[in-house]
């Protein structure tokens, strides 16, 4: 087993897959990554839910 995250690019809307984290989409460099699963970088009291602070810490 290990860790697996999945970030969907909002530019291209592609699906991505790393073992680690990503701070630009590998295929048109957007900066712009959602973060649908995987270890969170940090700890957000949000739960994930996405609150405003997601936007910055990548939990959601
Ligand atoms: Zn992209």
């Amino acid at each position: 087993m290990f860790a697996l995250h999945v970030y969907r690019c909002v530019e291209c809307g592609r699906r991505i897959q790393s073992d680690k984290h990503l701070s630009s989409c590998p295929h048109c460099r957007c900066k712009v990554l959602i973060h649908e699963s995987g270890e969170r970088r940090k700890s957000c009291s949000c739960g994930g839910s996405r609150c405003g602070t997601c936007g910055s810490c990548s939990c959601g």
